[in-house]
């Protein structure tokens, strides 16, 4: 059931005034979707009048979901002879990052399983690559992965990150 007060706690906010916690909560679980994001905007712009807003269009792309790990809690990754393991190969994921800039993105995450195969020459091809052909930023591997593939082509771990640095990835 909505809410008999959301018109007056809509109102507070028109008027910028301060709601509580239970009062957002309100709003958050009562208040129509679209309505909701012109209330943002309007308060946004209240404070930002250049209509500047700090996010940005990202896209995460899982290369694979081939993973060593075998996180217990993890529905996500597969062995490699599973049925539906894959491996993403460099054109589709160009193919993606282009979908992505034509959508505006400016920022793609590189994401997957810890692939027993792919090794550090590998992610520095595919990010150089990527830079090379679009004006993104490449937000990407976490520490595990840079673990995995640090073993895979026996490098020493402080000199894994080195080409990334480079390439801001
Ligand atoms: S490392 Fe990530 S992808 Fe691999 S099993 Fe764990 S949670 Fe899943």
């Amino acid at each position: 059931m909505i809410s008999p007060d959301l018109p007056d706690i809509i109102k507070k906010t028109e008027n910028s005034l301060r709601i509580s916690e239970a009062e957002a909560l309100m709003l958050f679980r009562d208040a129509d979707l679209l309505m909701l994001g012109q209330m943002a905007q309007k308060t946004m712009t209240k404070f930002h009048a250049s209509g500047r807003a700090t996010f940005q269009i990202d896209r995460n792309i899982n290369y694979t979901n081939i993973c060593e790990s075998r996180c217990r809690f993890c529905a996500f990754y597969r062995e490699k002879t599973d049925h539906d393991a894959y491996l993403l190969n460099e054109e589709e994921i160009f193919q993606k990052v282009r979908e992505a800039v034509s959508l505006g993105a400016t920022q793609i995450m590189l994401q997957g399983g810890l692939h027993p195969d792919l090794d550090m020459e590998y992610f520095e091809g595919v990010v150089k690559k990527i830079k090379a052909h679009f004006d993104v930023f490449v937000h990407s591997f976490s520490p595990p992965r840079n673990i995995s593939s640090g073993k895979a082509c026996r490098v020493v771990r402080k000199g894994c990150a080195a080409p990334f640095k480079k390439g801001r990835a």
